[in-house]
């Protein structure tokens, strides 16, 4: 079968992608489109913890109260959903699309290094941007649709001001490793995907 633009599917499903951005500036939905273009597993942290707030189940009960508030979970409670579920795509497909993870300077680092001891780092990071009163405007836009609690216009303004604390941080971080894309996301969906179709092709030819 032929994914990406004529290429082997094989070829680009060894892709492994981590997606940063402030709330409301695209990754789910780019993560998504990367994920359908390649193969790769997308492992949003986001919808891993809202399941297991759904199902109540002990690490559920124990991080339900910061996704409420829009305060980041505790990294180890992170790790403990996190790491299992990205060794598990890595087997099942070869490759990762990480929507909200890392998302601290602290999980950046275990992150590095888990994929240098499983010899899969990450080959590259995709930063969205977009201005912050339309991140909310997307926002409350999406709380009409989906109905996430956390898409309140306080708690947005929270998690945005997290964001600039903890993970803005990282792009700097990423840059300086040489391996960020920064696309703004406040133009045409398929002008964003033309872009990282683009880049894909690149650092899978490097
Ligand atoms: P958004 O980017 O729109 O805030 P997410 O679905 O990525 O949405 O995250 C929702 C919430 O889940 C965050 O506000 C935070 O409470 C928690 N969360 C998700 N990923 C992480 C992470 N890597 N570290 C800590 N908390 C996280």
């Amino acid at each position: 079968m032929r994914g990406l633009c004529g290429l082997e599917e094989g070829v680009v499903n060894m892709v492994r992608v981590v997606m940063l951005s402030p709330p409301g500036a695209g990754k789910g939905t780019h993560g998504r489109w990367l994920t359908q273009q390649t193969g790769a597993a997308h492992i949003s942290s986001g919808d891993l913890l809202r399941a297991e707030v759904a199902r109540r189940s002990p690490l559920g009960q124990q991080v339900a109260a910061y996704t409420a508030r829009g305060d980041l979970v505790p990294d180890e409670l992170i790790f403990s959903i996190l790491i299992p579920a990205v060794v598990a795509a890595i087997r099942d497909t070869g490759g990762y699309v990480l929507d909200g993870f890392p998302r601290t300077m602290a999980q950046a680092q275990r992150a590095a290094e888990l994929g240098a001891e499983l010899s899969l780092t990450t080959e590259g990071v995709v930063y969205l941007t977009a201005p912050e009163e339309e991140l909310v405007s997307r926002l409350l836009d999406r709380a009409g649709r989906d109905g996430r609690t956390d898409d309140r216009l306080e708690v947005i303004r929270h998690r945005l001001a997290v964001f600039a604390r903890e993970t803005a941080p990282l792009v700097n971080y990423y840059r300086g490793r040489g391996i960020l894309l920064e696309l703004s996301t406040d133009r045409p969906e398929a002008e964003v995907q033309a872009d990282l179709r683009d880049w894909l092709l690149l650092i899978k030819s490097l």
